[in-house]
């Protein structure tokens, strides 16, 4: 284990960051080798080339992941949803939400450690730049707290530069899930006069990107995410948590491994195992002491296990002092996978994913919406005849292009006159207004409306019914 400072927490304080003059305390985590971190960097890696790929990759024409408000367009792994689907994306949000309380009761705070972009971008990403340019964490902190010297300039200058090619790199990565890469491509190569708007979203987003990165890191998992916050209502005894075992830790105390070997021997009384090294608070990158208990703060990001697993190691214990468990078990009963809450939360997730199921079977192809035109109700032409104008509007909710022309059922007396020529083709997502003046014999009209049946055909063979009531002068 690295030297470093310790980052002691008096029993009065409230945060760990949080220093006696009110001052945030900057933290200098130590990186702890072992198991867990080497698994987390594997992942690491891999959800990095995910979240760069989601917005790049294209599933069944549009972007594995798009999230275009303008167009107010959402794809989805070649899934394509529009405002129209409004109950569809209700059920998926919800979903969501339910499978978000379930995989949380179940393991805990997994996401935050192993998978958030928040912890795998900062720590594996820019905390080994920083490591690469400014030196181990006890070097740093020196040279933080020391005079500016060419030294630490130079380092800095590299580090923030780096930092900055990165946020720049992934505020483009972040605005290619709203507008798609290849909007994205296209405003790059224009100059900055004519996209005066993304440029500015650019740089806003790569200012805010390295700021949170370079400055405000664990601040933005103890005091910022609503996920954390909500922890405490989701967890429960038997979720999988990071915990000391106090039980076979205390009583701690520092001692040597020959006091550990007489302890053994039975020479002197035994003790817990903790040697109270605090290399599980040094490496802790939200600066909290795991043997106070579980905490709001804790990420789960298992860098106290390798600690402390390399620390047993050494003195010869077993391994484990600090490791999964779940609170249930540290009171040495078995955990529970089934229990109320979990029951509850799959019930309900199996009930959302059913819904979701049945509403997206009965989705239609083309989404089509009849109103009336604005303007005056209906004309009464020079030739007695009743004109309603009235507006189709149209969505392809394919990938692929398709086009489609109106008629009335069969039997029904009137004469549609579109205001541009029919058929017409829609790319696939695109939605077209057509308006089509609907020609009637007055004699038609039995009252004021007269309800008719417009017969809407698709290039590809399907023949969609829609009804719309005519407005015109009664004759009764
Ligand atoms: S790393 Fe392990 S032995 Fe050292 S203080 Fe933490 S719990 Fe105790
Ligand atoms: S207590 Fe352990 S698991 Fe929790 S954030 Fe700190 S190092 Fe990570």
């Amino acid at each position: 284990m690295a030297d470093g400072p310790a980052i002691l927490q008096s029993p009065d304080e409230v945060l760990s960051t949080l220093g006696r003059d009110g001052k945030r305390k900057w933290l200098y985590p130590v990186e702890s080798k072992g198991r867990f971190l080497t698994w987390r960097r594997y992942a690491g890696v891999l959800l990095v080339a995910v979240y760069l790929a989601l917005p790049i990759v294209h599933v069944g024409g549009k972007p594995a992941m798009l999230l275009d408000l303008v167009h107010r367009e959402f794809a989805l792994f070649g899934a394509v949803f529009y405002p129209t689907d409004t109950l569809l994306l209700m059920l998926m949000l919800i979903a969501v939400m339910v499978a978000v309380m379930l995989f949380t009761a179940l393991l805990g705070r997994v996401w935050c450690g192993w998978a958030c972009p928040q912890t795998v971008y900062l720590e594996f990403v820019f905390r080994p730049v920083e490591r690469l340019i400014e030196g181990k964490e006890h070097v740093r902190k020196r040279r933080d707290e020391g005079p500016l010297t060419l030294d630490k300039a130079w380092r800095k200058t590299v580090k923030w530069s780096i930092f900055m090619v990165v946020s720049l790199l992934l505020a483009h990565t972040f605005v290619a899930y709203f507008v798609g890469w290849e909007a994205l491509m296209a405003w790059m190569q224009a100059p900055p006069t004519e996209h005066w708007g993304f440029f500015v979203v650019m740089a806003i987003t790569t200012g805010l990107i390295l700021f949170d990165f370079g400055i405000f890191r664990e601040q933005m998992c103890t005091i910022a995410c609503p996920y954390a916050r909500m922890q405490s209502i989701m967890l429960d005894e038997d979720s999988t948590i990071v915990s000391y075992d106090t039980g076979r830790g205390e009583p701690r105390s520092k001692r040597s491994k020959k006091q550990l070997r007489m302890e053994e021997e039975g020479l002197v009384p035994q003790e817990g195992d903790c040697i109270d090294c605090f290399a599980c608070v040094r490496t802790c990158p939200t600066g909290i002491d795991i043997r106070d208990g579980l905490q709001m703060e804790c990420v789960a990001c298992t860098q106290c296990i390798d600690a402390c697993d390399h620390i047993m190691d050494n003195i010869g214990k077993p391994r484990g002092l600090i490791r999964y468990t779940s609170e249930r078990e540290l009171d040495g009963k078995k955990t529970r996978l089934v229990r109320p809450r979990t029951l509850i939360y799959s019930a309900a997730l199996i009930f959302v994913l059913s819904a979701f199921s049945v509403v997206i079977t009965q989705r239609s192809d083309y989404d089509i919406n009849i109103g009336r035109a604005v303007g005056e109700p209906y004309a009464e032409l020079g030739d007695g005849r009743i004109a309603n104008r009235l507006r189709f509007r149209v969505r392809n909710q394919t990938a692929q292009p398709a086009s489609f022309s109106v008629r009335a059922a069969s039997g029904t007396p009137v004469e549609l006159r579109p205001v541009e020529a029919l058929p017409i083709t829609l790319d696939g997502g695109e939605m077209r207004r057509v308006e089509i003046w609907v020609m009637t014999p007055a004699s038609a009209f039995e009252s004021d409306a007269m309800p008719v049946t417009f017969l809407l055909e698709f290039s590809d063979g399907q023949v969609l019914e829609r009804s719309f009531t005519l407005l015109g002068p009664s004759i009764r």
